[in-house]
C-alpha cells in the first residue's frame, strides 16, 4: 500500500530535485523514499502517515532542548505578532549577542547571518582580507557548508554521496583550498612550513562531526593554535555543530584553545534560521559598514530568529543539562557497543560529551580515510530496521545522532531493544 509519505514524495521528485531541499535529507544512501514530517514533540517525530519515531536527527542538531520545546514556541508566536522582519536593527539582536558573548567571551565581536554556510563563508573572507593571503587550510571529511571555497574533500552530504568535490566550482577557487587529513600532525606541520607565509587561514571542526563524530587527537587543536601563530594566519573554529551543545562555550571551552574567529549556527537559532560569526573585534571591525570586507543579508538576524536563540540560550542556562546530555547518550552508546559485542559484530563508537556516531568497522576510526571504512551496506540494513521499529537516526553513515533534553529512558530503551532485535535478525539471517 502507498504511504503518504511516498505519494508526496513522488510528486516532490517532479518539481524539487531529488524531492528534497538538502541532499542529507533523501535517503540515497539507505534507499526507499523519505517520509514526510508533520510535527515533532519532545524527542518524537510524526510523519503525516501519522508514524511516530524517537528522532535523533533533530533537524540535524539544532533542537536540543527538543521539538517543539513551549518556551522557544511561545517566544516566536509572540514575535511574529509584532512583525516578521523589519530590516532595521532590533534589541533582540544585541540581546542575543550578549548572552553570545557571555558563553564565549573570546568573541568579542559578531555579526548574524542566517546559514552556517554564510558564518564559514564570511570567516574566510575576513581571514583572507585581515592577513593579505589566499590560501585556506581545512581537513579533509569536515563540513564547512556550501561555499565555492569549501567544497574540497567536504564531509556531511558529499561523503555520504561519494564526492570529493561539487561540480560548478571554478579550480581557480579551489586552488587556494588545501585539505589536509584530520588528526595528523605531520601533514600540517609540513604544509605549514612550505607554504605558511601563503596561509590566511586553519579552518577547522574542532570536533569532527560530518564524516561521523571524530573528536580531535589529544595535542591536535594545541597545535594547530601554535602552528598560527608562529605563520601568523587565523584559527577559525567552525562550531556550528558543537556550539552550546559540547558546553556553554562550545569546544573552544572545552579544550581551552581560543580561536581567532567562531562560526556558529544550529542551536544558535532555536530551530530558525539563524548563524553567526564573531572572534577578534580588529578582525570583525574589518566588516561593512566599518572595513572594506562585504558581508550583508536581507532577512540576517531576523526578529523571529533571535527570539528563539534568546529562549534556546536561557533554556540552555542550566549546566546540569550537559551533564544529562552525556550520562544518556553514555548510557545509549555502552548499552549498543555490549549489544554489537555480543553479537560479535564490528563497531566503533565514536562519542565525546552528547556528540556520537557509530562506525561498523573494527579499526579506530581518527580521519576521514578511517570513516570510509565503515560498512556501508550494513548501515543501511540497520538504518531501515530501526526506522521500522519507528527509529529516525541519520539517513548516512557519516553524520552524528544528536540527542536532546527531551530524550527519556524510555526512548533510550527502545532504541536498544530495537537495536537488539536487528541484530538477532541479522544474525538469523546468518550474515
Ligand atoms: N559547518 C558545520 C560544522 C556544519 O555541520 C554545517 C551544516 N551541517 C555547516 C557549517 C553549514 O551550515 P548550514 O547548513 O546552516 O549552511
Amino acid at each position: 500500500m502507498t504511504t503518504e509519505s511516498e505519494r508526496y514524495y513522488k510528486k516532490s521528485l517532479d518539481l524539487i530535485p531529488g524531492g528534497v531541499n538538502s541532499p542529507v535529507r533523501s535517503f540515497s544512501a539507505v534507499g526507499g523514499s523519505p517520509f514526510f514530517a508533520a510535527r515533532g514533540e519532545g524527542s518524537h517525530l510524526i510523519d503525516i502517515d501519522g508514524r511516530n519515531y524517537i528522532d535523533y536527527v533533530m533537524s540535524w542538531g539544532p533542537l536540543i532542548l527538543g521539538h517543539s520545546f513551549k518556551p522557544i514556541v511561545e517566544i516566536i508566536v509572540k514575535a511574529a505578532h509584532r512583525g516578521t522582519s523589519f530590516g532595521a536593527p532590533t534589541k533582540n539582536e544585541l540581546e542575543l549577542a550578549l548572552l553570545v558573548r557571555e558563553r564565549m567571551p573570546w568573541i568579542e565581536k559578531l555579526r548574524l547571518m542566517s546559514s552556517g554556510t554564510e558564518a564559514c563563508m564570511t570567516a574566510a573572507r575576513l581571514a583572507r582580507a585581515a592577513t593579505g593571503r589566499n590560501i585556506i587550510v581545512k581537513f579533509d571529511g569536515c563540513y564547512h557548508g556550501h561555499s565555492d571555497t569549501f567544497l574540497v574533500q567536504a564531509g556531511s552530504g558529499l561523503a555520504t554521496g561519494g564526492l570529493p568535490a561539487s561540480s560548478g566550482v571554478p579550480e581557480a577557487v579551489t586552488a587556494n583550498t588545501i585539505s589536509l587529513p584530520y588528526n595528523n600532525l605531520e601533514t600540517v606541520d609540513a604544509c605549514m612550513k612550505s607554504g605558511g607565509r601563503n596561509i590566511a587561514a586553519i579552518i577547522v571542526e574542532p570536533i569532527a562531526a560530518n564524516m561521523g563524530v571524530v573528536p580531535p587527537v589529544p595535542g591536535f587543536l594545541q597545535k594547530l593554535r601554535e602552528l598560527c601563530n608562529f605563520h601568523g594566519c587565523l584559527l577559525i573554529f567552525d562550531e556550528v555543530i558543537t556550539g552550546f551543545r559540547i558546553a556553554p562555550g562550545g569546544a573552544a571551552q572545552l579544550f581551552k584553545i581560543k580561536p581567532d574567529l567562531v562560526c556558529l549556527g544550529k542551536i544558535l537559532g532555536g530551530g530558525l534560521p539563524l548563524a553567526a560569526v564573531g572572534g577578534d573585534a580588529g578582525i570583525m571591525e574589518q566588516l561593512a559598514p566599518l572595513g572594506p570586507v562585504y558581508q550583508a543579508g536581507t532577512l540576517s538576524g531576523n526578529p523571529l530568529s533571535t527570539a528563539a536563540g534568546i529562549a534556546m540560550l536561557q533554556g540552555l542556562a542550566d549546566a546540569h543539562i550537559y551533564s544529562q546530555l552525556k550520562q544518556y547518550t553514555i548510557a545509549l552508546t555502552t548499552q549498543i557497543a555490549e549489544l554489537f559485542a555480543v553479537y560479535e559484530i564490528p563497531l566503533r563508537i565514536n562519542m565525546i560529551e552528547s556528540l556520537f556516531s557509530l562506525f561498523f568497522t573494527t579499526e579506530e576510526v581518527v580521519d576521514y580515510s578511517g570513516a570510509r571504512k565503515t560498512d556501508m551496506a550494513f548501515f543501511a540494513k540497520f538504518f531501515q530496521k530501526l526506522l521500522s521499529e519507528g527509529i529516525f537516526v541519520p539517513p548516512s553513515g557519516y553524520e552524528a545522532w544528536f540527542v536532546s533534553t527531551a530524550h527519556t529512558h524510555e526512548d533510550l530503551a527502545s532504541t536498544v531493544r530495537a537495536v537488539e532485535r536487528f541484530l538477532i535478525e541479522f544474525k538469523s539471517e546468518g550474515k
